[in-house]
């Protein structure tokens, strides 16, 4: 899976499952633009990267910002003049519930990152993405897709679940462009993400093994490496999809 020359930008990879996806690619020759809002993080990731002696771009930016998302292209295009792959990322988690006193104030807050933020990101990458017959992986969620209630996650689930049709949605839209769109939607993965949560997080990563029937966490690598997958042209026929990673959490 060579991405030898290519320009893949994701967004959300000053840690986790992005900061693993852009280690991943730059080691398969890819040039990476790595966004974050925290420079400390990012920095980390850019030397990582840099290792493997492609290119590396940093933008400093909080992809909800509409300033900062036209940042976020104009700098990719100034310095690598095109785009190969898009990987919206970043996200966020937030906790209330339906009875939740706070419930507008999260749900704005996630909406903005986990959706807003992708789609206008989405329409600004678009012509450059229609110009080499790139792709689109969104990371979604298994939250889109149950019930169960492992915390009171109502907005983010909610976001996730608009996300996956908007992955159809603009699949299909591109497809006549020669653009694949594909999302990932990854059960418990051990990142950062549980501190990052507006709202602290009920459910503990070591809650969520125990019932998870393969009684396992992932590893961020895990769902790069099927971040790859799709990108690559081995997923030439592959669009308008969505791929669990779970541990088989939705089984239950
Ligand atoms: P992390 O918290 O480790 O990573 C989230 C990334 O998003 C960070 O790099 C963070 O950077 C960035 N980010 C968040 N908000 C913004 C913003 N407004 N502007 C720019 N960057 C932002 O968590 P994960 O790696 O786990 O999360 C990545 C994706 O995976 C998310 O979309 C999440 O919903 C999804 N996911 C995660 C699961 C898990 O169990 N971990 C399960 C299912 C889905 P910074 O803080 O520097 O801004």
């Amino acid at each position: 899976m060579s991405f030898a020359n290519k320009v893949v930008l994701i967004t959300g990879s000053s840690s986790g499952i992005g900061a693993a996806a852009a280690i991943s690619f730059a080691k398969e020759g890819a040039n990476v633009v790595i966004v974050g809002r925290k420079e400390h993080k990012l920095q980390k990731v850019k030397e990582e990267c840099a290792k493997s002696g492609n290119g590396v771009l940093v933008v400093k930016a909080d992809v909800s910002n509409e300033e900062d998302a036209k940042k976020i292209i104009k700098e990719t295009i100034d310095k690598f003049n095109k785009l190969d792959v898009l990987v919206n990322n970043a996200g966020i988690a937030g906790m209330s519930s339906i009875l939740s006193d706070n419930v507008l104030s999260v749900y704005d807050t996630i909406m903005n990152t986990n959706l807003r933020a992708v789609v206008h990101i989405t329409n600004l990458a678009a012509p450059y993405l229609i110009k080499t017959k790139g792709n689109i992986i969104n990371i979604s969620s298994v939250a889109a897709k149950t019930t169960i209630i492992i915390s009171p996650a109502l907005s983010y689930a909610v976001s996730k679940a608009a996300l996956d049709h908007f992955t159809r949605l603009v699949a299909a839209e591109l497809a006549s462009h020669g653009v694949r769109v594909n999302s990932i939607s990854p059960g418990p993965v051990r990142t950062d993400f549980p501190d990052n949560a507006v709202g602290s997080i009920v459910a503990s990563m070591e809650d969520l093994k125990k019932i998870v029937p393969l009684g396992r966490i992932s590893e961020p690598e895990e769902i790069a490496d099927l971040i790859l997958f799709l990108a690559s042209d081995k997923a030439k026929a592959i669009t308008g999809s969505d791929y669990v990673s779970d541990n088989g959490l939705l089984l239950k």
